[in-house]
């Protein structure tokens, strides 16, 4: 969830977003495993859902990165990819950033793109409810964990938790990084 410097590893290539390389690490297939046996039953209905959310999640845990990565090009540091991992995901970084303020922006800039990320889902969510009038009529006919309340509420939690843990003033956190580039 932070920026690092590192080697991809054993991953797959699933995607390119404005020039950077996303990967997925093996082991996030023991993950998807996971969250599967964690259904009491296997419905089409749960698989597509939990699908879903992991798919929301990891989403948010990108566009964080694609902030890091995008920041730091801004400062000529060429990031070659991003890569997932069960646990969160890293921007790998080819080299340190020059100056104290350069790693400032860097770190602040995934947090950042969750607060964005939240500040939009508010937005759609009450834009929505002004022109359906009632958010509940929304999307009536898909069950209770594909609804729209539903997936806006998994937005915002994974954002706020995204954003709030990253922000822990403890390196390799971002919080860590901002912290050490306001010292030093
Ligand atoms: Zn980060």
């Amino acid at each position: 969830m932070a920026w690092a410097l590192g080697r991809i590893g054993w991953s797959l290539p699933i995607a390119r977003i404005a020039g950077t390389m996303i990967y997925v690490h093996w082991t996030f297939a023991l993950l998807i495993v996971y969250v599967l046996l964690q259904q009491e039953t296997l419905t089409v209905e749960s698989i597509v859902s939990s699908l879903l959310l992991l798919v929301i999640v990891f989403s948010c845990v990108v566009l964080h990165e694609l902030g890091h990565s995008l920041t730091a090009r801004v400062y000529g540091i060429p990031v070659e990819a991003i890569v997932l991992w069960p646990f969160g995901g890293a921007a790998l970084l080819p080299r340190e950033p020059e100056k104290p303020h350069h790693d400032l922006f860097i770190s602040a800039a995934g947090p950042v793109v969750n607060l964005l990320i939240v500040i939009a889902a508010i937005s759609v969510y009450i834009i929505v409810g002004i022109i359906s009038g009632s958010t509940a009529e929304v999307w009536d006919e898909l069950p209770e964990s594909l609804s729209f309340d539903y997936l806006i509420a998994w937005i915002l939690a994974t954002n706020i938790f995204l954003a709030l843990f990253n922000l822990i003033p403890a390196l390799p956190l971002d919080g860590g990084r901002i912290l050490r580039s306001v010292l030093l």
